[in-house]
């Protein structure tokens, strides 16, 4: 195993490094976060960079033919942790993720009409798992919202809750049960700018610069040939891509995370309190030291699992594994880094939309209950 970064590694490092201090958009971001609006100006920057073609597989193609740029977990790490230590919004940039599941199962008229928009950073299309009455159980018994095949079309009926992102995308990849065999889950392509369909935003105590919606679908027409993947199978269709999704929350915990220790580290150098700097107090040394040690063992850990990753050989449980310890890691530094900072920390430092930004982690994208259920389990099968 060999961390060393490949030069052009390193030069995307350095040309995101570059941007992002010539830009210098924290005073956007804030903005962004007070008003609650998605951060165009980085997303430009994004575009420029490459960054959303860069990790679409190279069997996708773009509207002019372009090739997905086929870079690995690695590379990914790599742009997250250079992104977030500057304070940006990386819990947004995640949608590439949704292009691998749309190639392997998608039909070609599917893939042609999405797979330009990821390459544009357009998002293409939300995705309706959950219900009121259905999150970490999605099963026949939780899913309410139903299809019924009628005179040749579909018709969906129910709630979607929790949907991010469902403002900015045309439709919602949304999970349905048959009406008429309600064993049957399965996904399909919805309008959601139609009549018949409202989404509204829901309160929510972060991700500010995000949309989280409810949704309700009353008898919204679709095709047949709107399905995706095969009937039966809603649970599996995505499912492939859940253990890159997870490592791709650690990598952005992680890099949140890393914000909120490096500010919190140059401010315990030049905050005074009796003629000293606070960091030379053992108190706010040991913050410093219970960030440092995450810091550390996270960044190992997630480079581990990412050429892991790159070499086909990251487990499901080494996947919930990193979830679970840096998103609980995260959250631990952006407290600790709010401590240090004190009242600053608390009243309009960046630190305080972080700390706000990274609970999701812990709940969003799987509980950390449920990591622990899948790691634990796999890590007692081999002591069995
Ligand atoms: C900001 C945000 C964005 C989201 N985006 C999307 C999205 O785009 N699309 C989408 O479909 N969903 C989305 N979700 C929903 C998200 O996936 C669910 O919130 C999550 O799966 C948990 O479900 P729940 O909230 O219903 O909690 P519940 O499932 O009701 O769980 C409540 C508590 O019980 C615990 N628990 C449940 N089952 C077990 C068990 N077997 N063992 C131990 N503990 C258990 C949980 O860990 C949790 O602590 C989003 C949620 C949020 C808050």
């Amino acid at each position: 195993m060999d961390f060393r970064i490949t030069e052009e590694q390193e030069l995307m490092v350095q040309a995101i490094e570059e941007a992002m201090t010539r830009e210098n958009l924290e005073p956007y971001f804030q903005d962004c976060d007070k008003n609650h609006t998605h951060p165009e100006k980085w997303w430009e920057i994004l575009k420029e960079l490459g960054c959303f073609s860069m990790f679409l597989p190279e069997e996708a193609e773009g509207e002019d033919g372009e090739p997905g740029g086929g870079e690995g977990a690695v590379t990914m790490f790599l742009v997250m942790e250079a992104l977030g230590r500057c304070g940006a919004p990386i819990y947004l940039f995640w949608d590439h993720v949704k292009a691998d599941a749309l190639l392997e199962n998608g039909t070609k008229e599917q893939i042609d009409k999405f797979m330009p928009l990821f390459f544009k950073g357009n998002g293409a299309f939300a995705q309706g798992f959950s219900e009121p009455t259905a999150g970490t159980e999605l099963s026949s018994n939780t899913i309410l919202t139903t299809y019924t095949r009628r005179n040749g079309k579909v018709y969906i009926n129910g709630h979607k809750h929790f949907i991010s992102g469902a403002q900015d995308n045309d439709y919602c990849l949304t999970l349905a049960k048959n009406s008429e065999n309600p064993e049957q889950l399965t996904l399909w392509f919805v309008p959601t700018n139609v009549p018949g369909c409202k989404k509204e935003p829901m309160e929510k105590m972060g991700l500010n610069m995000e949309n989280v919606n409810d949704i309700w679908f009353d008898d919204v027409e679709i095709e047949e040939s709107d399905m995706f993947s095969f009937e039966g199978n809603g649970l599996m269709a995505t499912s492939k891509g859940f253990d890159y999704e997870r490592l791709i929350d650690a990598f952005n915990a992680y890099g949140q995370a890393l914000c909120a220790y490096e500010d919190a580290c140059r401010y315990a150098n030049q905050r005074i309190v009796k003629g000293q700097e606070i960091g030379r107090l053992q108190l706010i040394q040991n913050h410093i030291m219970e960030m440092t040690m995450k810091i550390e063992a996270m960044r190992n850990m997630l480079l581990h699992y990412a050429w892991n990753k790159d070499n086909n050989c990251l487990t499901r449980a080494e996947a919930s594994i990193a979830k679970q310890f840096c998103s609980e890691s995260a959250n631990d530094i952006a407290d600790h880094a709010l401590q240090v900072m004190g009242g600053i920390g608390y009243c309009g430092s960046r630190v305080s939309r972080i700390y706000r930004d990274l609970r999701i982690t812990r709940i969003s994208g799987g509980t950390g209950e449920i990591q622990t259920v899948i790691a634990s389990r796999q890590v007692l099968k081999k002591y069995k």
